[in-house]
C-alpha cells in the first residue's frame, strides 16, 4: 500500500503520531489538519512548484510536507540550524510560491506562512481534498538539499514511487510488532536519514519521539525524554549513539523496550556494535547504506557478534529487493528503484553522477566498497566528501566559503581521522605577507564563516601556512599536507 493511503487507514485514530516536547498530534489530527492546509494550498497557489517547509522538530512540519504533497506540491525541507546565506540559496534556488515556516520566522522576500498562519488554517479552515490532486507516483515528493563542492548545496529530488519502494523494504527490517512501537527522531528533517524513522514511524501506525537538537546535547535531558518514551525502534546516526553510549546508563534498563537499532549514514564501528549487542542483549543491530540520491539506504545486515568476530570492518550489507549494486573500478554504482531523478534544476550535474543502466536509473556514489561473501563493505571515498558527526560535507564547499574570509588566499581543509572515522576538521589557510597585517583572528574568522555554512562544517582548527602544497596539476596537494600534520 502507498504511503498516503496507509496513512487514509490511521484517520481516525486516537493514537499519538508525533511527540516533541511541547507539542503531540494524533494521527487524526495530522490527516485532518493536512488535509485542511491542503486545500488552502490547492486554492491559494498558481503554479505546482516545490515549497520549502523550515522549522526545527515542530509535528507541524509533518502537516506541512502532507499538506504539500496532498495539494500535489514537492516539499522541501530545512532545518533552522543552517546559516541565513545557506537558506537563501536554498530558497532562490527553489522559488517558492510560499514558505512555510514552522517558526515566527518570516522569510525575506518570499510570501510566508508563519506557525501561527499554519496552526490557524490547520485547525481553523475546513477543507477538502480531491484525491485527484495528489502527488503521482511518478511525481517528486521531497527535495532534501545537501552540501555542494561548488560551495552551495545541491538539491535531491525523490519520487513518490522511490519513498514508498524504500518504505515498504525498511519495514521488513523493524518486524516486531507491540500495541504501538515508538520511534526516536534525531536527525532534522531536513536530512535524509529522518525520512526513515518518520516514514517508518507512519507507516505503521507508531509514535514518533522528535529529540530537540538543545536536548541532544543535554545528558539528564536526553536521558529524561528517553526514560519518559520507551523507545522500541532506534534510528540514529552511530555519532549519536556513541554519545548516548559514553553514559553507562545507556542501557536496556533505561530503554527496556527496544527491539531494533537501525544505523545509515556513516561507519559503524565494531566497538559501537560490540557494545550496543552487550548493553541491549534483546535488541537488533543493523547496519544500513546509502546516499540521499538513493533514497536514505539501499543495503542492510544484522550485525551479530559472529559478524563482528569475522571481519575487519562491518559489512553495510546485501543490497535491497529492486536495487543493484555493481562495483566499477572500486566504486559503489546503485541501480534500481530508489534512484533519484537528479540533483534539481542542474542538468550538468545531474548528467555527470546519474545514467541508465539495463533500463533503470543508476547512481556513481563516489563511494568505494567491494563484496566479500556476498556482503557489500564501504572502504572510503574517491573524492573530498566526508562525514563528521554524521553531517554529510564536501570539503570544497567549506574551502570556497573560506576564501569569502577577507585575507584569506588560498585554503586546504583536510579531516582528522581516529579509528576509521572523522574526529575534526583543519584548515590550512595560505597568507601572504601584504595580506597579514589583514588577517583577523581565528575566531573571528570563524564568526564570520557562521554567515556562509552552517555551524558543524567550521573546522576545529585553522592553522595559517606561507603556502598550500600543490601538486603537477596545480590541485590543492592534500597527502602532503597530511603529512604536515596540525600541530
Ligand atoms: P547522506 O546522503 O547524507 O546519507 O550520505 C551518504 C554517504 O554516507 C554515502 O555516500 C557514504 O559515503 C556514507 N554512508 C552511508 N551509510 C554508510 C555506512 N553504513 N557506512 C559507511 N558510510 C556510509
Amino acid at each position: 500500500m502507498k504511503l498516503l493511503e496507509k496513512l487514509e487507514t490511521y484517520r481516525t485514530s486516537e493514537k499519538i503520531a508525533l511527540k516533541s516536547e511541547k507539542d503531540e498530534l494524533t494521527y487524526k489530527e495530522l490527516w485532518e489538519y493536512s488535509d485542511n492546509l491542503a486545500d488552502y494550498l490547492s486554492k491559494n497557489l498558481k503554479k505546482k512548484e516545490p515549497i520549502v517547509v523550515y522549522g526545527h522538530k515542530n509535528p507541524f512540519m509533518i502537516v506541512c510536507f502532507l499538506a504539500c504533497v496532498k495539494s500535489g506540491h514537492t516539499y522541501c525541507p530545512v532545518d533552522t540550524s543552517i546559516s541565513l546565506e545557506r537558506l537563501n540559496d536554498i530558497v532562490s534556488a527553489v522559488k517558492p510560491e510560499i514558505v512555510l515556516s514552522c517558526t515566527d520566522k518570516k522569510i525575506d522576500g518570499f510570501n510566508t506562512l508563519t506557525i501561527q498562519d499554519i496552526i490557524k488554517i490547520s485547525k481553523e479552515v475546513k477543507g477538502n481534498v480531491n484525491k485527484n490532486s495528489y502527488v503521482k507516483e511518478e511525481d517528486i515528493f521531497y527535495i532534501i538539499f545537501t552540501s555542494g563542492s561548488t560551495g552551495t548545496p545541491k538539491g535531491v529530488e525523490i519520487s513518490y514511487q522511490s519513498l514508498n519502494n524504500f518504505v515498504k523494504w525498511i519495514s521488513t527490517l523493524d518486524t516486531k510488532r507491540v500495541e504501538q512501537k515508538l520511534y526516536l527522531n534525531q536527525a532534522p528533517f531536513s536530512f535524509d536519514l529522518s525520512v526513515m524513522d518518520l516514514y517508518l514511524s507512519l507507516y505503521n501506525e507508531g509514535k514518533l519521539i522528535l529529540i530537540e537538537k538543545e536536548v541532544q546535547s543535554d545528558y539528564s535531558k536526553l536521558f529524561d525524554r528517553l526514560k519518559n518514551n520507551l523507545i522500541n525502534t532506534w534510528v540514529s546516526t552511530p555519532s549519536f549513539v556513541d554519545i548516548c553510549l559514553a553514559s553507562e546508563d545507556f542501557n536496556d534498563k533505561l530503554l527496556p523496550n527496544m527491539d531494533t537499532f537501525l544505523f545509515c549514514g556513516e561507519i559503524l564501528t565494531k566497538k559501537t556494535a560490540e557494545m550496543l549487542l552487550h548493553n541491549f542483549p534483546n535488541a537488533k543491530v543493523y547496519n544500513t547504506y546509502g546516499p540521499t540520491e538513493s533514497t536514505v539506504a539501499v543495503t542492510s545486515v544484522e550485525i551479530t557478534q559472529d559478524i563482528i568476530d569475522k571481519y575487519n570492518s562491518l559489512p553495510v550489507g546485501k543490497p535491497k529487493k529492486g536495487t543493484q549494486i555493481l562495483i566499477d573500478n572500486e566504486e559503489i554504482v546503485i541501480v534500481g528503484d530508489t534512484v533519484s531523478n537528479g540533483y534539481f534544476n542542474n542538468p550538468t550535474l545531474t548528467d555527470e553522477k546519474f545514467s541508465i543502466i539495463n533500463s533503470q536509473k543508476a547512481y556513481r556514489t563516489g563511494d568505494k566498497g567491494f563484496f566479500l561473501d556476498g556482503l557489500l563493505f564501504y572502504s572510503g571515498r574517491i573524492d573530498n566528501q566526508i562525514k563528521l558527526n554524521g553531517y554529510r560535507i564536501e570539503l570544497e564547499d567549506i574551502e570556497n566559503n573560506m576564501m569569502r574570509v577577507d585575507g584569506i588566499s588560498k585554503v586546504a581543509v583536510l579531516p582528522k581521522f581516529e579509528d576509521g572515522k572523522v574526529k575534526y576538521l583543519t584548515a590550512y589557510c595560505m597568507y601572504t605577507k601584504e595580506i597579514l597585517s589583514k588577517l583577523k583572528a581565528i575566531t573571528e574568522i570563524k564568526e564570520e564563516l557562521k554567515k556562509y555554512i552552517p555551524s558543524y562544517m567550521i573546522p576545529k582548527k585553522i592553522i595559517f601556512i606561507e603556502k598550500v602544497p600543490t601538486n603537477n596539476n596545480g590541485k590543492i596537494d592534500r597527502k602532503k599536507l597530511m603529512e604536515l600534520g596540525d600541530n
